[in-house]
């Protein structure tokens, strides 16, 4: 994956440093729960949102199942329809492969469209090495660019800039990148996307080469599609002569009819619209319309190994709208930049931990990066069950190096409580020794203690009290609880 992230520290540390950031919590919470509700209303128009979600969920297995198969029919119709299809293994290569097509062009400058893949193998960094510039022209992908910063949203990647910031980043860095911001800018939204639309034409009208990636690709007519709201990625797919795209090979969808269900979950989940504004579809090259000199490149980087996994594989039904980031209570206090990945929230959570591997200890972290409360199932709109895998990876975490303790703990709780009598004797331990047991445990167990009570011991265990209780009823004494209280439920301790 990108090095743009490494050497960001695990979750909880740069989670601590973000949730003291008062201006950075107020930014996020004003702009999900905007967003929150914007989608919450457009959803609720729709009678069949169950069963569209559930098309989507179905639409997306069954073309993960036969993927080599859709793969296939993409690369033959792409080609037939006058593209060149390259496969990339890895960031490395796919970076590569691109860095070789511009060069070829004997351009040193292309036009991005906003594209997650492309930024997830550091692309950017990758032609900058090589003395290629590549000019964003999302508005918020600019701001980025712009601050030396990261992005910290799937879809709005500058979420944790207010107006003010972005005003004062226009001012400082734009003369540095092409047509400088105008004297006196003000924070007014439309100012500033006044601003961006000026300094972003000369880009647009000189370059002749255009980057992007897709939100889908259909594999009966090798097809690509780009979803937009500012319409900068239809000037990136129309103006320059040379295209190239980065398309994960997960992005398959075998047929338009299929590709009907998406054009209703994507923009209603994403932007909260029932449909986004600019639908951008190219299939190969068209003699004297468009660029002429098309590229597909599909990139694997990790998605084989995620699709191997049973559990894991369905965060590669996700179809990047970004409901589950503005729906989670942890990244909304943590920011997105806390989770080191192109992808943060529950999705990168998931995601990062499967396409990179769980050696890092960010990586690591991120299973963890979560309350489990479930509300990212509940609006994805492809219904990823994200707390199953969210689960599912902390077991590969734990059974990892680092985890001796843990992984011995509970394989003696695994011998104790499957032997019913081993139970018994330990019940019987813990009641003797009930007086000694402290209210915080010492060491690593610290953590635990610290946000939760160690449950009162019972002063014998229930199958003890239950034995004399018959007994006692056995020999007509009743309930044999002075008073109704069982002298099992404890608290006396
Ligand atoms: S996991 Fe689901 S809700 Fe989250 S970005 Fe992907 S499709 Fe959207």
């Amino acid at each position: 994956m990108s090095s743009t992230f490494i050497g960001m520290p695990s979750f909880p540390a740069a989670a601590r440093q973000a949730v003291q950031d008062a201006q950075l919590r107020h930014n996020l919470r004003k702009a999900t729960h905007t967003i929150r509700g914007k989608r919450g209303e457009v959803v609720g128009e729709l009678d069949d949102w169950a069963e569209l979600r559930d098309a989507g969920r179905a639409i997306k297995d069954r073309t993960l199942r036969h993927l080599d198969r859709y793969l296939e029919q993409l690369e033959e119709q792409a080609t037939g329809a006058g593209a060149t299809v390259h496969w990339a293994a890895d960031a490395e290569e796919a970076n590569a492969i691109v860095t070789r097509l511009v060069r070829a062009t004997g351009e040193r400058e292309v036009v991005k469209v906003k594209s997650m893949a492309t930024q997830e193998i550091g692309l950017n960094e990758a032609l900058a090495q090589a003395g290629i510039t590549a000019y964003e022209t999302d508005l918020a992908e600019l701001i980025v660019q712009l601050s030396d910063d990261f992005p910290s949203h799937i879809l709005v990647p500058a979420i944790h800039r207010n107006r003010a910031e972005i005003r004062e980043i226009f001012a400082r860095r734009m003369a540095e990148w092409g047509v400088p911001a105008p004297d006196g800018l003000g924070d007014d939204p439309r100012e500033l996307a006044e601003a961006a639309r000026v300094h972003l034409r000369e880009k647009f009208l000189t370059a002749k080469v255009a980057v992007s990636g897709a939100n889908f690709a259909v594999a009966e007519t090798g097809s690509l599609v780009v979803l937009e709201s500012e319409g900068n990625g239809r000037m990136c797919l129309t103006l320059p002569e040379t295209l190239i795209s980065v398309v994960g090979i997960e992005k398959l969808v075998p047929t338009w009819a299929d590709l009907e269900v998406f054009m209703q979950l994507l923009p209603r989940s994403s932007t909260g619209e029932r449909m986004n504004p600019y639908s951008s579809v190219w299939t190969g090259a068209t003699p004297g319309d468009g660029p002429q000199d098309v590229h597909l490149v599909l990139l694997d980087n990790g998605r084989t190994d995620t699709l191997a996994d049973r559990v894991g594989r369905q965060a590669l039904r996700c179809i990047r709208c970004s409901a589950c980031l503005n729906i989670c209570p942890v990244y909304e206090r943590s920011g997105g930049h806390s989770y080191g990945s192109v992808y943060p929230g529950p999705i990168g959570a998931v995601l990062t931990p499967q396409l990179r591997g769980v050696q890092g200890s960010m990586e690591a972290s991120l299973p963890y990066a979560s309350s489990l409360c479930g509300a990212c199932y509940e609006v994805c709109p492809v219904a990823i069950d994200i707390p199953e895998i969210l689960v599912h990876l902390r077991e590969r975490v734990a059974s990892g190096p680092g985890h001796a303790a843990e992984r011995a703990a509970m394989a003696a709780a695994e011998t104790v409580l499957g032997d019913h009598r081993l139970l018994h004797m330990a019940q019987r331990a813990a009641s003797a020794a009930r007086g000694a047991v402290p209210r915080r445990l010492p060491g690593p167990g610290a953590g635990w203690t610290d946000t939760r009570d160690i449950p009162d011991i019972p002063p014998r265990p229930f199958r003890d009290w239950w034995r004399e209780h018959e007994k006692e009823r056995a020999r007509g004494g009743g309930s044999g609880d002075a008073g109704g209280r069982t002298e099992h439920e404890g608290g006396d301790r």
